[in-house]
């Protein structure tokens, strides 16, 4: 019995190695497979970013006051660059006044400075405008700004103000007082007694340089525009410039092309032919009408809070409790920490930016901000400044009805039953 035992085992085990062999050897007439088990796919884990070396390139940028001293190149595109060899336009000049000159970014490529000098000159000249309010170029060495602009990186961007300069010299606080007038009248439309003829020559010669490759304003004074074309003259080729954009309802924005040859200038695609006076601005009126409704229906649910008339009562400062142990403190300073990391990791860095726009952070021996450095005086009061201009008007609750129902605003809907 033992003996037969043992001879089976024996067969069975030939047949296995037999079998093995065959399977090595690639026959076609494989034996039965056995089905592996698939080993189950590891979660992948999710690498966390690590920590930026740096701040983000808006920090970075907005704390040097001084431009790069380079040869003047704007490098980039009008959102992702930066300025070397920048130069100032002057606080004052024959036909023009800089405002909100604490935020420093009265810098521009040489070719900004020479146009916004020129149409000063002409506007007054030739159209009767007294003189232009400049508000926004680029910060000294361009770059991603602290507050306020996605472009303006590269020193060939500029904000003029509709607002005519004064017959006077502002002070340096009124510049950073002052607030723009807003053409609108509605969020759809411009107030004709505010939006006048000399504000549509005013736009025209500014679009009428051949360096200028786009101007944004509001589509409010785009269809204006259209609309009233005829007063700068028979020509409206300009007309295809003037695109319209968000927010542009107090200032008017000027772009100019990359200079011929400048080695590194993004230029964006250029307009086509088309004066954007028919579909396009059917389209932009669809989307202010989303975006009034949406304000308006905000407005209803959180409303601004009124201003306090009295005056702020002076109370001595509350004295901060002291930390319980030294260990809490340290606790609290760690999370400020991580808190700020968490939003830095979202920004652009300067990594993003095209290479040599560290050279023009660094020139000069620029010492870059550290991590742990605080954005010095001048920065901070360029992130505290006042906005320029005043925001979109927002809609009554009655008037927001009359939008609702697809009706105009300033005509009364046809009345549902007439012969009440
Ligand atoms: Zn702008």
């Amino acid at each position: 019995m033992r003996k037969l035992f043992l001879c089976l085992v024996v067969v069975l085990f030939g047949c296995g190695v037999a079998s093995a062999q065959f399977n090595v050897q690639g026959g076609s007439q494989s034996p039965v497979k056995v089905a592996k088990p698939k080993p189950k796919p590891r979660p992948v884990r999710k690498r966390k970013p690590p920590a930026p070396k740096l701040p983000p390139a808006k920090e970075l940028f907005g704390a040097v006051e001084v431009p790069a001293p380079l040869a003047a190149r704007a490098i980039g595109s009008y959102s992702k660059g930066c300025l070397a060899g920048g130069i100032a336009l002057p606080f004052n000049g024959p036909d023009w006044q800089v405002m909100r000159v604490e935020r420093n970014r009265n810098w521009g490529s040489p070719q900004l400075i020479d146009y916004l000098e020129r149409l000063s000159s002409d506007a007054r000249a030739h159209d009767g405008w007294p003189g232009l309010l400049v508000g926004d170029l680029s910060q000294p060495r361009g770059g991603p700004m602290l507050t306020g602009h996605t472009s303006h990186q590269v020193g060939l961007d500029a904000d003029i103000w509709l607002t005519p300069m004064p017959d006077h010299t502002l002070t340096l606080q009124e510049r950073e007082d002052v607030t723009a007038v807003s053409m609108l009248k509605d969020p759809f439309s411009v107030d004709t007694t505010v939006f006048t003829d000399l504000h549509i020559k005013l736009i025209r010669r500014a679009a009428s340089y051949p360096q200028v490759a786009r101007i944004f304003v509001h589509p409010a004074i785009k269809k204006s525009l259209c609309q009233r074309a005829e007063v700068a003259g028979k020509n409206h080729t300009w007309l295809s410039k003037v695109r319209p954009w968000w927010n542009h309802h107090y200032h008017f924005h000027v772009r100019l092309a990359c200079p011929r040859g400048m080695e590194g200038c993004v230029n964006q695609k250029p307009v086509t032919g088309d004066l954007g006076c028919g579909k396009e601005l059917d389209n932009w009126n669809k989307m202010l009408k989303n975006s009034a409704i949406w304000a308006a229906e905000q407005n209803i649910k959180h409303p601004p809070k009124p201003p306090n008339k009295e005056p702020p009562k002076m109370e001595p400062p509350k004295k901060k409790p002291p930390k319980e142990s030294a260990a809490e403190d340290k606790a609290a300073k760690d999370k400020a920490a991580k808190k700020k990391m968490k939003s830095w990791k979202k920004q652009v860095q300067l990594h993003s930016l095209p290479k040599d726009c560290k050279t023009v952070l660094t020139s000069g021996g620029n010492k870059l901000l550290s991590v742990d450095d605080q954005l010095p005086p001048r920065a901070l009061r360029a992130i505290a400044s006042k906005d320029a201009g005043p925001s979109v008007p927002i809609l009554t609750p009655a008037e927001l009805q009359i939008v609702r129902k697809g009706g105009q605003l300033g005509m009364p809907l046809p009345d549902r039953n007439p012969v009440r």
